[in-house]
């Protein structure tokens, strides 16, 4: 067989969407799909949200791109926003989350080099975590599945238990820049980060002169209720990166920072051709005209929690099946006792419900920002139905 012109990295299923409205999804056939996934956690005001077309519509039609040597008045406005917005003093924007943790990545790094302690270049991240694919974001976890074969990696990076505090402690030295850690691990199976964990990280950071790293990519942008997950954790971060929610679908992430972090990134320590540009500044702005209306973010949690008890009441019903219900707001997990993956590919291919497999045989249901009660009743009676009529594989 000769090699697909679509590079054939993905394990692509039988969904070939061509249109989106609201909380649904189109197929080629015109079959349509409930979206609990949500791109993965991308669409968060659901498909063709019509603020958001409207903004990069009339964007493009009035500039779409222009360098980054050029005064950026969309950007400004945007990042102004933005720091208004959260504990950040300072935006950088690129095109993706993975390049968003290297920018968080190379700015630990420099706060460090500018300080004085060139030495101090070691993030310690932590086990099942998942930061991107690129070079520098693999080499950031210790996932086998995501490294294999493409060593040489590079270096900088210590991993321990995820939630294991004293772990996390035992491995800073003097070379320890800080930590990299998901506030909810997305991939890693809506795995929370404990309270006492994220404190414990933030107290050793304050006591020893390190930065506390997140990667809000998934958790971060509405998607647990706050604009930022860490606000649940009562924790002040010094960067971290944002992306998926953030545009709405438009390829848009940011690295936010203190103005102590980023001391180190001066002119020409770092770029990006496309990023920032007016267009994906007006999606950006969109979105977050939208996040932030007085009572969306609030809905975000209101919704989250129905939909937590939803599942929670549903659980029972099917006790071969499901374990349990994990995350926050509208990132959440079901635990499943068998394969996920099969589960997931079951409901969407049966059951015309769109959710995403994640580790630790974990289903995670990802619905747009935008969902009203109607949506999950709609979820709760297909999961149910797809539950009541499923077989797990005789040898999970
Ligand atoms: C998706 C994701 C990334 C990578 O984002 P890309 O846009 O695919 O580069 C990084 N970190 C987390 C936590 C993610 O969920």
């Amino acid at each position: 067989m000769p090699i697909t012109p679509l590079m054939p990295v993905y394990p692509r299923c039988g969904v070939r969407p061509v249109r989106g409205e609201g909380v649904y999804l189109y197929g080629e056939q015109g079959e349509k799909y409930l979206d609990f996934a949500s791109g993965i956690a991308v669409n968060a005001l659901g498909h063709g949200h019509p603020k958001l077309v409207k903004a990069i519509a009339d964007q493009a039609a009035t500039l779409m791109h222009v360098s980054n040597l050029y005064g950026s008045p969309q950007g400004e406005k945007f990042a102004q926003r933005l720091v208004d917005a959260s504990f950040a003093d300072t935006v950088f924007f690129t095109n993706s989350g993975a390049e968003a943790v290297e920018c968080a990545i190379k700015t630990a790094r420099r706060y460090h080099f500018v300080n004085g302690n060139p030495e101090r270049h070691d993030l310690i991240t932590f086990d099942t975590a998942f930061h991107g694919r690129t070079l520098g974001t693999i080499s950031a976890t210790n996932q086998a599945k995501m490294r294999d074969g493409f060593e040489p990696l590079l270096p900088g990076f210590k991993y321990a238990n995820f939630n294991d505090l004293e772990g996390a402690l035992a491995l800073i030295d003097d070379n320890t820049a800080g930590f990299l850690v998901e506030p909810i691990q997305g991939e890693g199976g809506i795995r929370p980060a404990t309270k006492e964990f994220i404190k414990g990280l933030r107290k050793a950071c304050d006591d020893h002169g390190l930065l506390l790293v997140l990667d809000e990519v998934q958790a971060g942008y509405g998607r647990t209720g706050k604009l930022f997950a860490h606000e649940l954790y009562g924790v002040v971060p010094d960067i971290i990166a944002a992306a998926k929610g953030i545009g709405g679908g438009f390829p848009l992430g940011a690295c936010l920072a203190t103005e102590e972090a980023a001391k180190g990134m001066v002119i020409g320590t770092h770029g990006s051709t496309y990023g920032g540009n007016p267009l994906a500044m007006a999606a950006g702005e969109a979105v977050l005209d939208v996040i932030l209306e007085p009572g969306f973010l609030e809905n975000v949690e209101k919704m989250g929690a129905r939909l937590r008890q939803a599942l929670e009441q549903m659980l029972p019903n099917h006790d071969h099946l499901f374990d349990h219900v994990r995350g926050h707001g509208l990132m959440l997990g079901i635990k499943l006792k068998s394969d996920s993956r099969r589960f997931v590919a079951h409901c969407r291919d049966n059951h015309g419900l769109l959710t995403v497999a994640a580790g630790d045989n974990v289903v995670r249901i990802l619905p747009p920002l935008v969902i009203d009660e109607s949506h999950i009743a709609e979820c709760i009676e297909r999961l149910s139905e797809a539950a009541r009529v499923y077989v797990p594989a005789a040898d999970d």
